[in-house]
């Protein structure tokens, strides 16, 4: 059997699985590929805070050199049978593509993960660190049963110099020029909830109150049209670099990258500061009584490294003095990795292999991915890349987390062989 169909057959497998988190059930997809594993001798580890929530760690031991992870997760969001022109759980092959939720985030890279990892040991590879394939639950959630918890719990098991995992690796077509994303960094969710604070009263007698909502309203306007000054962080700076051949002053970045390609504004605005996007309000629960409060729930996005202390200021500074208070939800996320390493340098070379004109460019991830985890725990160098070549980069973006989900079969073999040359360029 060729890699090609041990990957298409293996993705399917794991389709039809229903990991729909919550509430994930992840160990029927761990079983699945432990047996898979066991048909070359590789034994395989389960850690798990409950029986049905398992996380599978294998491993070719290496010598002292560089350790390499393929990172991943079984996990799925979702789905609603009804948007979907096929069974969400179905894993059929139509037209050179495999249907189902997860094909693309991320049962796709679950499974060329895996084939890369058995096909490796099958040739007798000896990398010279440890290549570990760790497969975690509970990545979409986020409630403790996955990464956070291995490395807090097993960190033998996971702690890796290098790893592999989702985030990037859409191929943007520039007027000829591909170049493909790679995530080395992502932006730190930092939601906070802004109380504005008025005085209630009966609402047929509005004279006599203090409504907060109306009085959110012009908040909630300077919150959505706040434009901050933007900053060329070194993941923009090596982005604009890779598509325009050399970095813009800052203020003409957005509109020299929106003359290339549609999509790049939605991608550098990003890039270069923090965002806000009101998307939750709560004021009276009556219609006859008028607010004294209203609540107005903000996703933000920090630049990596940034922190809600350096943030608030401007933020304040945008809405002006007046009764309301900000107050921080929480805040994940924010780290980065080194731009300039041997994983880059793996992952660059793949990429000019396949196509001699293309360039590998630097992300900062909007959202949030399991490589911050192994970034805080233990200083792993993780970048984000599958690539993404078959499909069109906006076409595979929009069926994330939406109906008719699914992978083209070229990608999935490009991703095996792309894990497979990153080992061999590291661990040689
Ligand atoms: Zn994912």
């Amino acid at each position: 059997m060729s890699l090609r169909e041990e990957v298409t057959g293996l993705l399917q497998g794991l389709l039809r699985i229903d990991t729909v988190n919550p509430p994930g059930n992840e160990t029927v997809a761990a079983e699945l590929l432990r047996d898979y594993l066991a048909r070359d001798g590789i034994d395989c580890e389960f850690f798990a805070r409950e029986p049905h929530r398992a996380n599978l760690v294998a491993r070719i031991p290496g010598g002292n050199g560089p350790s390499l992870a393929f990172l991943s997760h079984t996990d799925t969001v979702l789905a609603d049978p009804a948007e979907w022109d096929r069974d969400p759980w179905s894993g059929d092959v139509v037209d050179g593509e495999v249907w189902g939720r997860g094909a693309l985030d991320m049962k796709g890279q679950v499974a060329a993960s895996a084939v890369a990892f058995a096909s490796l040991r099958r040739e007798g590879f000896v990398p010279s660190g440890d290549l570990l394939l760790i497969v975690v639950a509970d990545e979409e959630v986020g409630d403790g049963w996955g990464l956070s918890w291995l490395v807090d719990a097993h960190p033998d098991a996971v702690r890796c110099d290098y790893a592999v995992n989702e985030g990037g690796g859409e191929r943007l077509d520039l007027g000829g020029k591909p170049v493909y994303l790679c995530a080395t960094a992502e932006k730190m969710s930092a939601p906070f909830k802004l109380r504005v604070h008025g005085r209630s009263g009966h609402a047929s007698m509005p004279g006599i109150a203090d409504n907060a909502l109306v009085k959110a309203a012009r908040y909630v306007e300077a919150l959505g049209a706040y434009q901050p000054a933007p900053e060329l962080i070194p993941e923009a700076r090596g982005f604009l670099e890779a598509v325009l051949g050399e970095t813009p002053p800052v203020e003409e970045a957005l509109a020299r990258a929106g003359e290339l390609h549609p999509l790049l504004p939605a991608l550098v605005q990003p890039l270069l500061a923090l965002t806000l996007s009101p998307t939750m309000i709560d004021a009276s629960h009556q219609v006859n009584v008028i607010p004294a409060l209203c609540e107005v729930t903000v996703d933000c996005r920090l630049l990596p490294e940034q922190t809600p202390a350096d943030a608030e200021p401007l933020i304040r500074a945008a809405l002006g003095a007046g009764d309301y208070d900000l107050e921080w939800v929480s805040a994940t996320g924010g780290t980065r990795s080194d731009l300039r390493t041997p994983l880059w340098d793996a992952i660059e070379s793949f990429v000019s292999e396949i196509e001699p004109d293309a360039r590998l460019a630097p992300i900062a991830c909007p959202g949030f991915t399991d490589s911050h985890y192994l970034r805080t725990a233990f200083g792993t160098v993780a970048y984000g890349f599958f690539p993404i070549k078959e499909m069109d980069a906006v076409d595979a973006t929009k069926l994330v987390h939406s109906a008719n989900e699914r992978i083209a079969v070229n990608d999935l073999e490009l991703g095996v062989e792309m894990l497979r040359a990153t080992a061999r360029s590291i661990q040689s």
